[in-house]
């Protein structure tokens, strides 16, 4: 639908804040169970800006924690459910090798290389426990320390971004969900009107239309009976105007690039490599040895991979001070360096054929942040009492989402709709955690600081078993 002809203050069921992959499944759920929905998205869909940007993700089931192994499991059907109604697959199931240092993790939150193993068995999960040798047999890796051991999983694979996102949207549309580009959400409030009875919402902002950033905005006022609140890296734009609140994240500016490799050499499957960071020369910082990468993609540039190192330099608080035109030059020297010693077949001096950055938002635990709007910060009703806008808003941000997409669409539209979910355990997301006794939620605007030593500094960030 053309936003130039709508009625900038209807009313719907669902508004959604924030057309990424999550929002548009979250949207798709919920006009299949019959809801009027509405998507507004502040940049175009398949946009670069916020956390969904190039062309891969990684789908793995490998989790240490029983919790995140079960949602992995969970979400392999409703990935096939998405392909289904697709009509083609989303993903594709090259596996994923994961290897390094066998004790790289002990005793960190996430456990060791080797610690998910458990989770696959219970799962009943095929993996192939490999020791250097293999590891240099199966992938074009050398100079590996002799001690280091891979774990091989076939039901893993890439997922294809752009193809998901155009899926979404297809879906959304085919669904009679209204999608709006260019509509940025300014705020939420509550609706004290009685123009539309059942509304408690308003969602307020400025919309473009389909001229884009070059056309005159519109203000928009769109009433809603319920709200998911999904912008990613952009979350305290909307939760600070709206409830003064905000969510303490690290946003990494996370570089990836692609290296021309021989043909005849190929990666063919995904891999990570999990080993300590290297000390830091006094006065420096440490520098990661986490990296990771794809195979060449059909949907992707031929002859070559991504390749990439799996923390960011630059960590920022807030998306506005994101450094556009600056890829960190320590993150591409950091991967070059380690291409040019351990990866077959991309020539003596790798140099990458082209790089960007991409926001991944983080809470100190690297879990996901889903969970309602407390009923505290839900101010400004009158008439109606406050308890008829409990749980009526739904937020998600942070973690490593992408896999989890079809499952975080099916259980925003559960809590939404049915205020729980039926049979994901997302407990572990609540908004009011507090993670090593540091609440996630701070009351008052985000602190504008900038972390330039680096994200693999930032205490429980330290141990990572993977994307
Ligand atoms: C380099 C990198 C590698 C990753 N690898 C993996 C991986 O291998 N596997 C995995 O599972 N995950 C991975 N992730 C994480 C994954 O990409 C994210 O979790 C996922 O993209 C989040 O999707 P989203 O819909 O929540 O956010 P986004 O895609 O950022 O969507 C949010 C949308 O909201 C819009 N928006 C923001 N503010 C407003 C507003 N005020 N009004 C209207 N719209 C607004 C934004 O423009 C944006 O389009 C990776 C992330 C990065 C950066």
């Amino acid at each position: 639908m053309n936003s130039e002809q709508h009625d900038l203050y209807a009313k719907y069921d669902v508004v959604v804040i924030g057309g990424g992959p999550v929002g548009l499944a979250t949207a798709l759920e919920c006009s299949k169970a019959g809801q009027k929905t509405l998507v507004l998205e502040q940049s175009v869909f398949y946009n670069q800006s916020g956390s969904s940007g190039d062309l891969v993700r990684m789908f793995r089931t490998a989790y240490t924690e029983d919790f995140m192994a079960d949602l992995a499991v969970q979400c392999m059907s409703l990935w096939n459910e998405l392909e289904a109604e697709a009509g083609e697959p989303l993903r594709l199931m090259t596996g994923l090798l994961n290897f390094g240092d066998p004790k790289y993790g002990e005793g960190g939150p996430e456990g060791t290389l080797m610690d998910p193993i458990r989770n696959l068995d219970r799962h009943h999960m095929a993996y192939t426990i490999l020791d250097r040798d293999g590891v240099e047999e199966k992938l074009p890796f050398q100079n590996l320390p002799d001690e280091w051991v891979g774990i091989d999983m076939p039901d893993n694979g890439c997922i294809n971004v752009p193809l998901m996102l155009r899926t979404l949207t297809r879906l959304c549309r085919e669904h009679r969900v209204d999608l709006f580009d260019y509509a940025t959400v300014k705020r939420v409030r509550a609706d004290n009107t009685k123009t539309y009875p059942s509304a408690k919402w308003v969602v307020e902002g400025a919309m473009h239309g389909p001229k884009g950033a070059s056309a005159l905005a519109r203000a928009f006022a769109f009433r809603a009976d319920k709200i998911a609140i999904t912008p990613g890296a952009y979350v305290n734009h909307i939760l600070y105007p709206s409830f003064g609140f905000t969510l303490d994240v690290n946003i990494w500016e996370m570089v990836y690039e692609y290296y021309a490799i021989d043909p005849s050499i190929q990666f063919d499957k995904m891999w990570f490599q999990f080993q300590e960071d290297s000390k830091p020369i006094p006065g420096g910082k440490p520098v990661s040895n986490l990296f990771y990468g794809f195979p060449s993609v059909p949907w992707g540039p031929p002859n070559m991979c991504r390749i990439a190192v799996d923390t960011a330099t630059n960590v920022i608080a807030d998306p506005d001070q994101r450094q556009y035109p600056v890829i960190s030059p320590e993150d591409l020297e950091n991967t070059r360096e380690w291409l040019h010693k351990h990866v077959l077949g991309v020539g003596p001096h790798p140099v990458p054929v082209f790089a960007g950055t991409c926001l991944q938002t983080n809470v100190s635990d690297n879990m996901f942040v889903l969970d309602f709007v407390p009923e505290r910060y839900l101010r400004g009703a009158q008439g109606e009492s406050d308890a008829a806008r409990e749980r009526t808003i739904v937020v998600f941000t942070a973690g490593w989402a992408m896999k989890f997409v079809p499952l975080l669409g099916r259980v925003l539209r559960e809590l939404l709709l049915d205020g729980k979910t039926s049979q994901y355990d997302v407990s572990h997301f609540s908004i009011e955690r507090k993670p090593g006794g540091v609440p996630i939620i701070r009351d008052g605007p985000v602190e504008r600081r900038r972390d330039v030593l680096g994200a693999h500094c930032t205490g429980s960030s330290l141990h990572r078993l993977g994307h």
